[in-house]
């Protein structure tokens, strides 16, 4: 038994689930040691970008008032674009969540009359009341934008014929969800992300492709702007924060579009000149710097969920040996019953609130009631351990993050504690099985 098993016991994990743990991870070896390499190369990145642009002390002090002259605001912005490589970006606490950045994004870049295309299938779900897919007050369809979507064929592959055939003069701007999201698509890869917009540039090279770029930062060692992307979008709350920046998003792209979203953000003619730091910056640098390896705990913690629940029998995707292109990783369990005991089981491995009981709710911009768990630092932060679940079928909960791997490690087999305190599914015999009747 693991050294460590008194400290498990006293935390709730049984013998059974920590041997069972412990023997799935013993296939995880040469994984893990992949997904350090990864983090190796990021951390470098992060550090020659800061480097290069020769962050100082003086640059993690903020500003009041209108912050004009923020020298930590714009110098962050350059190590954004840097990493980024990109002309430029927008990296701001104004940017409340992931989808005032994206609503931003597209907002600033579309004017009447214009079209978006989604070639990757329905959005992510509060994108829909952004864009007007479901009716919204201030929704780009209110400013006539319209919006055209091609799903994802049912291989998960690009329905390349019906999107030349979706691109039209109107057509100015493509959005890619590269995150699988609270969807059981797989999760696009850079790559693949690169030979879509490829493929949509031949057609009409003038249009302006954004990238939802949530929860895939640091993934793997290039980012969809390095493949063709005009725009990457996401949320400080996620892996570019590290776990330490309490709110904000970024835009990084093209000088142009990224001009454009600033202008929204704050006002034509101010665009990036206003915006104080107030004293914000200090967590944003320091959340950059360890969100290569934040981002490489979180990914062990969803290729050890995956094979443990695959070992259970339970649908998983992605899959304990898939490559990986996010941190997120979905299990389907088939019943409410599943979702809520392993939402709870989250809950009670968390550092913050582990004493409390997730219970499903009707969240604003979603179209279900969603079951959240997580005792996070950052209030709504799932770059620390967090899983949610829209209470409808195939109801399968989406499992992310962790800030460091014994957390992850730790939060993953009290989920799997709780399945089997639950009774959804129990041991006998040596071996876990599902409960059919729950
Ligand atoms: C989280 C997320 C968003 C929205 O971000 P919020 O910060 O929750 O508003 C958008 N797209 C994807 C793929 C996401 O994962």
């Amino acid at each position: 038994m693991s050294r460590n098993y008194e400290i498990y016991r006293s935390l709730g994990i049984s013998k059974e689930v920590l041997s069972y743990g412990e023997s799935i991870l013993e296939e995880l070896r040469e994984r893990f040691l992949q997904i350090d390499s990864t983090a190796e190369y990021n951390q470098l990145k992060v550090i020659k970008a800061m480097q290069d642009a020769k962050v100082s002390e003086a640059c993690l002090l903020g500003t009041t008032g209108y912050g004009y002259n923020d020298l930590g605001r714009d110098t962050l912005e350059a190590v954004y674009a840097n990493i980024f490589h990109t002309e430029d970006a927008l990296v701001r606490p104004q940017i409340t969540c992931g989808t005032h950045a994206l609503a931003l994004a597209l907002s600033s870049c579309l004017r009447p009359g214009d079209e978006l295309l989604s070639p990757v299938g329905k959005p992510y779900d509060t994108l829909e009341e952004v864009i007007g897919i479901r009716p919204s007050r201030g929704s780009l369809a209110e400013y006539g934008i319209t919006y055209r979507q091609v799903d994802l064929l049912e291989d998960g592959g690009f329905d390349y014929e019906n999107i030349k055939k979706a691109i039209n003069s109107k057509t100015k701007m493509v959005t890619i969800q590269r995150s699988k999201g609270y969807q059981t698509r797989p999760t696009l890869s850079v790559g693949r992300i690169g030979e879509l917009i490829a493929f949509i540039k031949k057609i009409k090279p003038d249009v302006i492709c954004m990238v939802d770029n949530c929860y895939g930062e640091f993934v793997e060692r290039t980012e969809p702007t390095d493949t063709g992307a005009d725009l990457a979008v996401g949320s400080l709350i996620k892996n570019p924060g590290g776990g330490l920046a309490p709110t904000g998003g970024y835009i990084a792209g093209k000088k142009e579009y990224v001009e454009n979203a600033a202008c929204r953000l704050t006002s034509p003619g101010l665009a990036k000149e206003v915006g104080a730091s107030l004293g914000i910056l200090n967590s944003f640098y320091q959340g950059l710097f360890l969100a290569p390896t934040v981002t490489a705990s979180a990914l062990k913690g969803a290729v050890f969920a995956a094979s443990l629940y695959e070992g259970l029998g339970f649908p998983v995707i992605p899959d304990g040996r898939e490559e990986r292109h996010d941190i997120i990783q979905a299990v389907t369990f088939g019943s409410p019953e599943g979702i809520v005991a392993f939402c709870k089981g989250i809950q009670a491995a968390a550092p913050v609130d582990s004493f409390v009981t997730p219970e499903p709710w009707d969240m604003p911009g979603y179209d279900s009631k969603v079951i959240m768990a997580a005792g996070a630092f950052v209030s709504g932060s799932s770059i620390e351990l967090s899983a949610d679940g829209p209470i409808k079928p195939p109801y399968a909960v989406y499992f992310q993050g962790g800030l460091t791997w014994p957390h992850a490690k730790f939060g993953i087999m009290r989920s799997l504690q709780q399945l089997l305190d639950d009774g959804v599914i129990s041991f006998q015999k040596g071996v876990f099985c599902l409960n059919r009747d729950k």
